[in-house]
């Protein structure tokens, strides 16, 4: 895809390196077919090449973003379907995460919409948090009729039940069973700890019994995927760099051998843990 920035523009490394990304899309369109937007929606705009073409467009104009490009910006889900089909490589997750943290710099969204996206940055990523507005989702639940759509629709993901914080979940040295074979970091995260405790507590039953010491680390939380997801990069920057100073911290133990892997049992915090390198990059 031609491009055409200033070399005032590709000054600015993230600029530069979106660039990048941009130059690479052939235009061919066999991502449209796996995207799950493009197949519900009909619409180009809806689809990975319409969305690559409005973020080049937005990024080259560098003006503020307008309603309609954030629109479709924001349908996309962040799955990375269309990854997995370009036959050109176009990384189109590190552009997508510019384009939301251009939006998030430049647009100014509708009063209730702010306030919806500060409350999620503010809850989400905290486990407590998180629990004490599942309880008062539970307790609204009879006041669903009267409430807006959104906050309905919201209150109606709310489990119905809400599990106890489980022990696994506690900063702590969870020993292997037997003799030890390998020491990992496990990273506990946010929602899931309290939506499905059990996953983390099967993650734990796995490794101890196979002779994996499991560190829980002292400071370590949510991935940051959340907020970054939302544009907020202050916040999600604060997420990486507390995660990796507790797993530094652990690393160091025993002479700089204090860690073999750090895992991870969710697919989207996977795929944010991997990418801390280009995170950090600055
Ligand atoms: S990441 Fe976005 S553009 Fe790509 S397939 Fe998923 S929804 Fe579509
Ligand atoms: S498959 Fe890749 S190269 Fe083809 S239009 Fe989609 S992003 Fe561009």
């Amino acid at each position: 895809m031609q491009t055409n920035f200033t070399l005032a523009q590709l000054g600015d490394s993230a600029v530069a390196e979106s660039e990048k990304i941009l130059r690479s899309c052939v235009h061919c369109g066999f991502c449209l077919a796996t995207c799950p937007t493009y197949v519900l929606l009909g619409d180009e705009l809806d689809s990975p090449r319409g969305r690559i073409y409005q973020i080049k467009d937005m990024l080259e104009r560098d003006r503020p973003a307008p309603d309609s490009v954030v629109r479709h910006i924001d349908r996309c889900l962040t799955c990375l379907a269309c990854m997995t089909t370009c036959p050109s490589g176009v990384d189109y997750m590190h552009l997508v995460d510019h384009a939301r943290a251009h939006v998030e710099r430049t647009h100014t969204r509708v009063w209730h919409d702010r306030a919806l996206r500060a409350l999620l940055a503010f809850v989400l990523p905290y486990r407590g948090r998180f629990r004490l507005a599942l309880m008062g989702a539970w307790l609204a639940r009879p006041l669903a009729s009267i409430l807006p759509a959104r906050l309905r629709a919201m209150l109606s993901l709310a489990p119905a039940r809400i599990a106890r914080p489980s022990p696994v979940d506690r900063p702590q040295v969870i020993p292997a069973e037997g003799p030890r074979r390998k020491r990992v970091a496990l990273l506990n995260g946010c929602a899931q700890p309290v939506l499905a405790p059990q996953i983390n507590e099967a993650t734990v039953r796995l490794l101890t019994r196979h002779g994996v010491e499991v560190v829980v680390a002292k400071g370590a939380g949510c991935c940051g995927a959340l907020t970054h997801h939302l544009g907020k990069e202050a916040a999600a920057h604060r997420s990486v760099v507390a995660n990796v100073a507790a797993w530094s911290a652990e690393l160091a133990e025993q002479g700089g051998a204090g860690l073999d892997a750090v895992i991870v049992n969710t697919s989207g915090c996977g795929t944010t843990v991997k990418d801390y390198g280009f995170l950090l990059r600055d």
